[in-house]
C-alpha cells in the first residue's frame, strides 16, 4: 500500500474513472439532478459529470443548490442520500421462484454489480462501517449486504467547507477520512491551482493509484490540505455533546419531553430514509395472478410507520412521541448496547429533510438539560 501522498489533477481523476470502469466496476459519484433541483449519487463515466461549482446550502428543513462560481468538482456538503441506498436498496429480491414440470424451481440470482463511489464524505465511511458490524459482524452475515459490499471501492473526499446541519466532529467521523476509504482524496482550489492530494488506504486502491500516475506531493501542499480540513473541524454547523448521552437518554423514557420534542412530528419517515445507519426492513412475498412466480423482497421500513411495531391487538408504539424516542434513543442510546457504538455518524441529514425542521441535536441538548435540572431538583 503506498503511503507517499500523490498530487492528481482533473485529468488524472478522469483517467482514474477510466481505470475504475475497465476493472469492471460501475462508478458512481455526485451528480446534479437538474428536475429535483439536488445532489445525488448516480452512475458516472468522467468528471464532467460532477457538480462542477455548484454547491448546496443545508439547513434545518432547508436544502438549496448554489453557483460557488469556482471550478470545484467536490464544492457541495452533502447528497441527499448515501452509498447505503446501492448497499442496501430500498427494494431487492432474496429469493424468486417459479412453477416447472418437475415441480418449483428456484431462481439464480444474478450478481449485483462491483461499484466504485467517487466522492464518498468520511461521515458515509463511518455509516458504511456501522452497517458492516450490523449485517457482517455478531456471527451473522446478509447475503444481500454482504455480495454488494465485497465489490465495493470507495474513493474519498475530506470535507474542508461542512454545512450548516453537519457535526461529524461532534461523533468523531470526519470532516478527515481515517481508513475505510481505497483512494482517499483532498481537494484544493486556490486561484488557478486546482489538485487533489490522494493517498491509497488498500491494495486495490494502490494499484489503482499506480496506474493513475500524478506526481509526489510536495510538503506545502500536503500541509495546506490537511489544514483545510482541519479548520473544517471548527466550522460545523451542529454540534452534540456525547459524554454521557447514553445514560441520559436512557433515564429519560418516561418524562413528559418526549411529547414536548415530537410535538411537531408528522411521523413521515423521511429521517429514516436519508440516514445512513437505518437499516429496518419489512420482507413482502408476491406472486404472479396465476401463482406461477413467486418472489420474496426486503424493502426499507420506518420505525415511524404505525404498523412498525404492529403485534396483534395493535402497535406498541401508537403515538408520534412514542416512535421519535424509540428512533433517538436507539441512534444514541441502545445502539451502544446492541453493536458497541453510537448508531449516529454527525451527517445532518435528518435535520436538513426533516419538513418540520425538528433537530437531533437540539433534542439531544434538551433533554440533556431537562435530565440535569431534575437531578439537581
Ligand atoms: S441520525 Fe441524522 S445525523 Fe445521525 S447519521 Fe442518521 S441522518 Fe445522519
Ligand atoms: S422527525 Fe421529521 S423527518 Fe422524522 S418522521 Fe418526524 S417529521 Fe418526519
Amino acid at each position: 500500500m503506498s503511503t507517499t501522498p500523490l498530487l492528481l489533477t482533473r485529468a488524472d481523476l478522469d483517467r482514474m474513472i477510466e481505470i475504475l470502469s475497465e476493472r469492471g466496476y460501475h462508478v458512481v459519484g455526485p451528480t446534479v439532478r437538474k428536475q429535483e433541483h439536488i445532489i445525488s449519487y448516480g452512475e458516472i463515466s468522467s468528471t464532467d459529470d460532477l457538480p462542477i461549482g455548484i454547491g448546496d446550502e443545508q439547513e434545518a428543513a432547508r436544502y438549496r443548490l448554489v453557483e460557488r462560481g469556482d471550478g470545484r468538482l467536490f464544492g457541495y456538503v452533502l447528497t441527499d442520500t448515501s452509498p447505503i441506498s446501492f448497499l442496501l436498496p430500498s427494494e431487492a429480491v432474496v429469493w424468486s421462484g417459479k412453477k416447472s414440470d418437475n415441480g418449483f424451481e428456484t431462481a439464480e440470482m444474478a450478481a449485483p454489480p462491483r461499484l466504485a463511489f467517487i466522492g464518498t464524505r468520511p461521515c458515509e465511511l463511518a455509516a458504511v462501517a456501522i452497517q458492516d458490524k450490523v449485517f457482517l459482524g455478531n456471527g451473522h452475515q446478509d447475503p444481500t449486504y454482504a455480495q454488494r459490499r465485497a465489490g465495493t471501492f470507495f474513493v474519498s473526499v475530506d470535507c474542508t467547507e461542512p454545512g450548516g446541519t453537519c457535526f461529524c466532529d461532534s461523533m468523531g467521523t470526519g470532516p478527515g477520512a481515517d481508513g475505510g476509504f481505497d483512494i482517499g482524496l483532498i481537494e484544493v482550489l486556490e486561484g488557478d491551482d486546482h489538485y487533489f492530494v490522494a493517498r491509497s488506504g488498500s491494495d486495490e486502491g494502490a494499484a489503482v493509484l499506480s496506474e493513475v500516475g500524478g506526481t509526489p506531493a510536495d510538503d506545502g501542499r500536503v500541509a495546506k490540505a490537511a489544514a483545510m480540513v482541519e479548520a473544517a473541524a471548527g466550522e460545523m454547523g451542529r454540534t452534540l455533546d456525547t459524554e454521557g448521552l447514553k445514560e441520559i437518554l436512557a433515564g429519560s423514557l418516561d418524562d413528559p419531553i418526549w411529547k414536548e420534542l415530537a410535538g411537531k412530528c408528522l411521523t413521515c419517515a423521511n429521517c429514516t430514509m436519508v440516514c445512513p445507519t437505518c437499516f429496518c426492513a419489512a420482507v413482502e412475498n408476491r406472486t404472479n395472478l396465476d401463482a406461477t412466480e413467486a418472489e420474496r423482497v426486503r424493502r426499507w421500513d420506518s420505525c415511524f410507520n404505525f404498523e412498525f411495531s404492529y403485534i396483534h391487538g395493535g402497535p406498541l408504539r401508537p403515538s408520534a412521541a412514542a416512535r421519535y424516542r424509540q428512533w433517538m434513543t436507539h441512534k444514541l442510546s441502545s445502539w451502544v448496547d446492541q453493536f458497541g457504538m453510537l448508531g449516529c455518524v454527525g451527517c445532518g441529514r435528518c435535520i436538513t429533510w426533516c419538513p418540520v425542521g425538528i433537530d437531533i441535536t437540539a433534542n439531544a441538548a434538551a433533554i440533556r438539560a431537562r435530565m440535569e435540572e431534575k437531578a439537581h431538583v
